[in-house]
C-alpha cells in the first residue's frame, strides 16, 4: 500500500485534481490520498489558507471580512463546478466554513478550525471526484483517521498514541481521503501543524499504515543541485537521504517540510518526490542509505 500526498498546486484547480484522478487510477496501491489546500493558480494568485486566514482575522476584529468570504466560496465553487461534481458537495463545504465562523469557538481557536478548511474542503471534493470517475472512495476526518496531536495552534505535534489507530485504517475499504496539515487534540479540538504541514499528515499516515512508499506529489520533477527557477536545465538528483534531505530543508529548501521527514524516517519509509503535471517522472527518492556515486 502507497500513501500519495498532492501539494498546493496540484490541487490548484479541476484541470490539475482531473490529473490525480489518472495518477490515482494508474495504480492500485495507491490507497491513501492526502490533500493540500488549493494552492496558487499562477503567480498573482492567493493560496486558499491565505484567503482562509484573511477571513478569520477580519472577522474577529468585525472588519470588512465578505471579499475574503466571497473568494473563498468562488475557487471552491469554480472547482466543484469544473469537475461536474453536484451542487450538494458545494453546501456541504458552504455549511461546515459557515458554522466554524459563525459558531462560538473563542478566537484562537476559531483561526485554526478556518484555516483547516481549505484542506478539509478539499479532501471532500477529491474523494467525491474519484467517486465520480468510477473509484469507490470516502472522505476521512483526521478524527476519525486516529490523528492525535498536541494542543498547540499553528504547531501541533503528534501523539505516539495515534498510530495504532492509524494502523487500522488499512482495513478499510476503498481509497481513503484525508484532509492535511490538521489533527486533533485529546479534548477534541482541531490543531494545525506549522504552514506547510500536509507533508506531516501524510509522512504520518505513511508510517501509521506502515506503508511501502510514501509518494509527495508536488509541481517538480525531481529535486535539483541548484535552483530550477534561477540556472536553467539543473542536475536532477535521483536518490537522497534522509538526512541529506532534511539538512537541505533546514537550509531553507522548500520542496518538503523538514519537520515531514521523521515519521517515515522512524518507520524506514522511502519517500519519493514526484510531479503531478509529469507522473512519469521518476522523481527524487529519499532513502535511509545509498551507494556513494562518482
Ligand atoms: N495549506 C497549508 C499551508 O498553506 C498547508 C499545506 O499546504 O501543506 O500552509
Amino acid at each position: 500500500m502507497k500513501v500519495a500526498k498532492f501539494g498546493g498546486s496540484s490541487v490548484a484547480d479541476g484541470t490539475q485534481i482531473k490529473k490525480i484522478g489518472n495518477i490515482i487510477k494508474e495504480d492500485t496501491e495507491r490507497k491513501f490520498i492526502v490533500v493540500s489546500a488549493p494552492g496558487k493558480r499562477h503567480e498573482d494568485d492567493v493560496k486558499v489558507t491565505d484567503l482562509l486566514l484573511s477571513l478569520g482575522e477580519s472577522f474577529i476584529r468585525q472588519d470588512e471580512y465578505q471579499s475574503f468570504y466571497e473568494q473563498v466560496m468562488e475557487r471552491f465553487k469554480e472547482i466543484i463546478d469544473s469537475l461536474s461534481l453536484s451542487e450538494k458537495v458545494f453546501e456541504d463545504i458552504k455549511r461546515s466554513i459557515d458554522d466554524v465562523l459563525y459558531g462560538s469557538l473563542d478566537h484562537d481557536m476559531k483561526i485554526e478550525a478556518l484555516k483547516a478548511m481549505g484542506e478539509d474542503s478539499c479532501a471532500k471534493i477529491v474523494g467525491q471526484y474519484l467517486v465520480s470517475i468510477g473509484l469507490k472512495s470516502q472522505y476521512i476526518n483526521p478524527k476519525d483517521a486516529g490523528i492525535i496531536v498536541s494542543p498547540e495552534p499553528g504547531n501541533a505535534q503528534i501523539l505516539p498514541e495515534s498510530y495504532e489507530k492509524i494502523y487500522r485504517l488499512r482495513e478499510r475499504e476503498g481509497i481513503l481521503v484525508i484532509p492535511g496539515f490538521f489533527g486533533y487534540s485529546e479534548h477534541g479540538d482541531l490543531v494545525t501543524f506549522s504552514r506547510g504541514g500536509s507533508d506531516i499528515t501524510g509522512s504520518i499516515i505513511a508510517a501509521g499504515v506502515k506503508a511501502k512508499l510514501y509518494e509527495n506529489f508536488t509541481d517538480v520533477d525531481s529535486v535539483y543541485t541548484v535552483n530550477p527557477n534561477i540556472v536553467k536545465s539543473p542536475k536532477e538528483i535521483k536518490t537522497l537521504t534522509y538526512k541529506e534531505m532534511r539538512e537541505l530543508s533546514y537550509a531553507g529548501f522548500s520542496v518538503f517540510h523538514d519537520e515531514a521527514l521523521i515519521p517515515a524516517f522512524k518507520e524506514n519509509i522511502p519517500v519519493c518526490i514526484k510531479n503531478t503535471n509529469n507522473p512519469t517522472a521518476p522523481g527524487t527518492m529519499i532513502v535511509s542509505e545509498k551507494e556513494p556515486t562518482k
